[in-house]
């Protein structure tokens, strides 16, 4: 292992008191391991920090190189890391402290235009719900006038091509973190769309 890795996965627990949860949560096309960034693993692993009770997913070489380095307790949390990850990737969404998924939709923009001083700025209030292997999300803008709000629905269940004896087939796979994070996106971008259409002239 290079230098670089294990700086990175230093500077990933430095700092943290960092716990295993139970269980662990498939990985969708968007995530990526907490510590060293990787996009490879298909299983990922929840840690929980106890001094921030924030949640952190890893992928296996890395919880095993913590492991080994005295950096995750042996102890493990009750917590579980499917509903673990529900929680911390709405708090990302929702512009954390270390919004990863914030990136994805959390400057409202108008029109393509940056926010100026004319547009107030917009509250969002998401809700995921799981429900009969769906997630369900809720998006509501607002800026103390008038609010907007939409919804959206991603199957957990997702066929996808996967190799198989050096050919392809198509399988259909669980990933309940792509679908929270679709249902997600496309609510905001309908709320948006919404907002837009109320809000100022029309540009169609
Ligand atoms: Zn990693």
């Amino acid at each position: 292992m290079d230098d670089c890795y294990e700086t990175r996965l230093r500077e990933f627990a430095d700092g943290k008191r960092l716990g295993r949860l139970t269980n662990t949560v498939a990985s969708g096309r968007e995530d990526r391991c907490d510590a060293c960034g990787s996009t490879q693993p298909r299983t990922l692993f929840g840690l929980k920090d106890g001094g921030s009770g924030r949640y952190y997913f890893v992928g296996q070489n890395c919880l095993a190189w913590l492991m080994d380095n005295g950096m995750v307790a042996r102890a493990r949390y009750r917590d579980k890391a499917a509903s673990a990850y529900g929680r911390e990737m709405e708090l990302r969404r929702n512009g954390g402290p270390e919004g990863r998924a914030a990136m994805e939709i959390a400057p409202v923009r108008l029109d393509g235009h940056p926010q100026g001083p004319k547009v107030p700025s917009l509250r969002r209030v998401v809700l995921v719900v799981e429900r009969n292997a769906e997630y369900r999300a809720l998006v509501r803008l607002s800026d103390g006038q008038r609010s907007v709000s939409a919804r959206a629905g991603e199957s957990c269940w997702r066929w996808e091509w996967t190799r198989e004896n050096g050919g392809a087939v198509l399988d259909r796979v669980w990933r309940p973190g792509r679908a929270m994070g679709a249902s997600v996106l496309r609510a905001h971008r309908a709320a948006l769309e919404r907002w837009r259409r109320g809000a100022g002239p029309r540009r169609e």
